[in-house]
């Protein structure tokens, strides 16, 4: 071990969490804190970090608010210097920040939407992780966990969706490569149905009620319930943990079973 992993191994680990004002990142950057880390929130707006951060402070943990759009390479080089500077050098990194759209036809996306999609989850994470992986070579430890999705084996509806989160596979197998000697890790979770904002909206989009759309989709799930981003904060935890540093290069589905 480095003197410089020594040192990291004996201080509070700084954990980057995107898009972790409400939904999955609101849920991974809890269980992160819960799990001994400082954790930075990052979302579009500083003040829509607010309940994030203040659940893990009210039960003890430790975290700030960070401002950026995931997709301004100017923002996130700001931020993360900013992280480093308020909370320590960033060794934990969470791409999860992203956004669904419509479900629409190839014809029918239009390049706004298609750059919308595939900017906030791929270049995003791309932003984010040049950002950061300097902080993690110096230490000679870390952890990166991108969110991708089911869809990245296909979706009916959403070209730039399914891209995207395919996308982001051949990313963290790249920097499973590349990374790997420096102590750094890099995986990805493939969540399935996950009851949040994003699949409110798309319920929404369907004409159908919240309630009646889970239990429309729980039918088609082997486990016979939607998921819980607390599900997929419990995934998070395990390949950002130690114990998890001869796992790389893989993507995680987390789905109840269903599979495409
Ligand atoms: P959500 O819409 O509830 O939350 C997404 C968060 O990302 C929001 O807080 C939003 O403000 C933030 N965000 C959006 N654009 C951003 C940007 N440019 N910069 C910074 N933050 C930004 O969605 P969710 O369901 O919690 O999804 C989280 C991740 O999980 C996404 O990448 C999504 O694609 C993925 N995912 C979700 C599901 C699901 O069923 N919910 C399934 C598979 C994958």
């Amino acid at each position: 071990m480095t003197h410089a992993a020594q040192h990291a191994a004996h201080t509070q680990r700084v954990a980057i969490v995107t898009g972790a004002a409400r939904g999955i990142g609101a849920a991974v950057a809890k269980r992160l804190a819960h799990d001994g880390m400082a954790v930075a929130v990052v979302d579009l707006h500083e003040a829509d970090c607010a309940d994030t951060v203040d659940a893990i402070k009210d039960s003890g943990g430790t975290a700030a608010a960070f401002g950026s759009d995931v997709d301004d390479e100017t923002a996130v080089a700001s931020a993360v210097a900013r992280i480093a500077a308020e909370l320590g050098p960033p060794t934990v990194l969470v791409n999860n920040a992203g956004i669904g759209g419509p479900n629409l036809g190839v014809e029918e996306t239009s390049t706004r939407q298609w750059d919308a999609v595939v900017g906030v989850s791929l270049r995003g994470a791309f932003f984010l992780t040049r950002a950061v992986t300097p902080y993690m070579t110096a230490a000679g430890w870390g952890r990166i966990v991108n969110m991708s999705s089911i869809s990245a084996l296909g979706d009916a509806g959403r070209v730039d969706y399914a891209s995207a989160k395919a996308g982001l596979i051949g990313f963290t197998k790249s920097l499973a490569f590349q990374l790997g000697g420096h102590g750094i890790t890099a995986n990805a979770i493939g969540p399935g149905f996950i009851v949040s904002d994003m699949t409110r909206v798309a319920a929404q989009r369907r004409g159908r009620g919240f309630e009646e759309h889970q239990r429309i989709v729980a039918q088609t799930i082997p486990v016979g319930r939607v998921g819980r981003p607390e599900d997929i904060a419990h995934t998070a935890s395990y390949l950002a943990s130690p114990g998890a540093g001869f796992v790389t290069g893989q993507i995680i589905y987390v789905t109840g079973g269903s599979v495409y």
